[in-house]
């Protein structure tokens, strides 16, 4: 079952927890057991799986990108944006995830983040599940 989210993030820069977006729509899909498939179809944003519970793990993974790819250098692409595309390569445009029992089967501090470099805006996230047969 294929499904897309909508997510606005707050600003240029953001990691936005959709944790809860994501179960919604495996709720929704009925799903007991299986797969869930996340992609978000854009080239200056991504997806991550990452610590939601303390938010200074956020600021770390955010301040420590701009560290690995400086926006006060010159790039050749003449749209600006330049240092947003290539922390969404970083990041990758996609994740897979277990379902089980009707939930998202992740680590006890994990949460699902839609990784916004080039913000704000609206972004979409795609969502296909997969049921597992028995
Ligand atoms: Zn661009």
């Amino acid at each position: 079952m294929f499904y897309e989210i909508s997510v606005s993030t707050p600003q240029k820069v953001a990691l936005v927890d959709i944790t809860e977006k994501i179960e919604e729509v495996i709720k929704k899909s009925n799903v007991k057991n299986g797969i869930c498939f996340i992609f978000v179809p854009h080239t200056t944003a991504g997806i991550l799986i990452n610590e939601n519970y303390d938010p200074s793990v956020v600021r770390d993974i955010i301040s420590t990108y701009d560290k690995i790819v400086p926006s006060n250098i010159p790039y050749a692409h003449t749209e600006g944006n330049s240092p947003a595309h290539i922390k969404s390569t970083i990041v990758g445009a996609n994740t897979f995830l277990f379902i089980r029992e009707g939930k998202l089967k992740l680590g006890t501090w994990q949460g699902v983040f839609l990784a916004e470099f080039d913000g704000p805006r609206y972004r979409k996230v795609w969502v296909d599940i997969w049921e597992e047969k028995e």
